[in-house]
């Protein structure tokens, strides 16, 4: 019996206009094997493990059949790709249906590499092993890091091969999100669809994400504020552990304010504001430093699709969409600093912090320190190992900022433990998931991954255990490159 899996499927994406989405038969694969299975979120979303991991269900995460209750739908959406607009859409991804979770929470189930879709465009619809586990490892340390993203539930491999440049095995990953809206799905209805289709949109993105603005004066624009609001947290968030994205399209955004699209992304080793991983961004538009400001010209290319909802007079609409926008910059330096000053422990506001913060980060840019383990080192106060306190420019920093610790009421033990929340003991360094993935695609042993995705869940333990993990990389006469899987 399917539905002792816990499978509580809904469909309320595929009540939506016809042109939103095309509905798709399956695409079968020879032989799926499961390669991992999220066992904290499966319980989390009211699955049974033990039918997950049976036949029946690994034949769910393959595609090969359908959970009850399960519409198998590929979403159509636009984006800016590095500047360039185009119709894109799921062109190897399958949501089968929204989840219910035993809390009442609805999360969209979908499989990315499940096959041709009519959004494939010349593309073969499938996903490799690597990128997918990849995905899994990734998106699982940003959850475990409080950063807001889509989940991995589960890697199954098909059996069959992926051609790329060479053979590789063919894998599906089954994604969870709190909802595939993206801001490529306004620009995809604003650009092809009428008015009304449109205002379906834009109702159905805050009854699934704000239903509190519903009956705001202008929900359109509330809708607008809450997104700015929210992608201005989690890009801060990215900031202030060195994550960075690499492809941040107006298609790999959410409204939801998710991370969203694991491709070429990798987390900084030493502080450079420049760094970029990602082998296909030559001109570092997707840089670290550059995050903020393209999350920015992002919503701006969002607030564009809903000016026919703000104001029937478009001018009066404009004005209102510069009015909310020019608050992402604020929101966002807020977020930032807020979370830097719990980086150094510091509780209170003083105007001179962000130059103390500011002077640290310049410190270690000259020295090439690596920017998890500089703030590790300061919560633990370690960074004797480092050569740092030979460094005059960082004995003075480091008395300027213990001074401001004393001029705060919390005691130091409290900042001490404010810090050890704040920074974390690792995060998926480059070199580990390499060496990860690795094992798994061409040894078949999954033990290196599962190791590491353990020391991943909780990266504010500071266990033990964790510590081989915060090691930085060898310095290397080449640059870490990251592909689109
Ligand atoms: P991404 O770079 O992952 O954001 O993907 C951009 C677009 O390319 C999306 O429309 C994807 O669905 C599509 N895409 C990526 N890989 C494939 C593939 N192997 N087959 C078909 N479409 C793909
Ligand atoms: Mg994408
Ligand atoms: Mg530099």
């Amino acid at each position: 019996e399917l539905t002792e899996t816990g499978w509580n499927l809904e469909n309320s994406y595929a009540n939506l206009p016809e042109s939103f989405f095309t509905t798709l038969n399956l695409t079968p694969v020879s032989s799926p094997e499961l390669i991992i299975l999220n066992h904290s979120l499966a319980e989390e979303l009211g699955l049974n493990i033990e039918e997950l991991e049976s036949k029946e269900g690994i034949e769910i995460f393959a595609g090969n059949k359908i959970p009850e209750g399960a519409i198998p739908l590929a979403q159509a959406y636009a984006g800016h790709q590095f500047g360039h607009f185009t119709m894109l859409g799921d062109g190897r991804a399958l949501l089968i249906g929204e989840q219910i979770s035993p809390s009442g929470k609805r999360f969209d189930i979908q499989l990315k590499g499940s096959g041709r879709t009519p959004y494939s465009r010349g593309g073969d619809g499938r996903a490799n092993l690597g990128p997918m586990l990849r995905e899994y490892i990734i998106s699982e340390a940003m959850y475990g890091l409080g950063i807001p993203t889509t989940r991995s539930l589960a890697v199954v491999t098909t059996g069959e091969k992926v051609r790329r440049e060479t053979n590789l095995p063919g894998a599906i990953l089954t994604r969870v999100a709190s909802s595939h809206l993206r801001i490529g799905t306004f620009q995809y209805v604003a650009n092809w669809g009428s008015k009304e289709e449109l205002q379906i949109l834009a109702d159905y993105a805050i009854q699934r994400h704000f239903p509190e603005i519903e009956d705001d004066e202008n929900p359109y624009l509330s809708l607008l504020q809450e997104v700015i609001k929210k992608q201005a947290e989690l890009i801060a968030k990215w900031e202030l552990v060195g994550f960075i994205h690499g492809v941040m399209n107006t298609d790999n955004m959410t409204i939801s304010g998710e991370t969203i699209d694991y491709g070429p992304c990798a987390f900084m080793d030493s502080y450079d504001p420049e760094t970029v991983f990602s082998s296909i961004d030559r001109r570092g538009r997707y840089a670290y430093q550059n995050q903020p400001p393209i999350a920015q010209w992002n919503l701006a290319r969002f607030a564009e699709t809903l000016l026919a909802l703000l104001h029937d007079d478009q001018k009066e609409a404009i004005k209102l969409a510069e009015g909310v926008l020019s608050d992402f910059a604020k929101l966002y330096h807020q977020n930032w600093l807020a979370g830097m000053r719990a980086k150094l422990g510091v509780f209170n506001e003083e105007e001179k912090d962000e130059a103390l913060i500011e002077e640290l980060l310049t410190i270690m840019e000259k020295h090439d320190l690596d920017y998890t383990n500089t703030f590790l080192g300061l919560t633990f106060d370690k960074l004797e190992d480092s050569n740092l306190s030979d460094k005059t420019e960082f004995v003075q920093w480091y008395e300027r900022w213990q001074k401001r610790l004393d001029r705060q009421q919390e005691s130091k033990s409290d900042s001490y433990q404010l810090m050890k929340k704040s920074n974390p003991a690792l995060i998926p360094r480059n070199y580990r998931v390499e060496e990860a993935l690795e094992a798994a695609v061409k040894e078949g042993d999954y033990s290196v991954m599962e190791r590491f995705l353990e020391v991943l869940a909780n990266p504010y333990a500071h266990s033990s255990k964790q510590e081989e993990y915060s090691i930085p990389p060898e310095p290397s006469d080449l640059p870490y490159r990251t592909f689109c899987g």
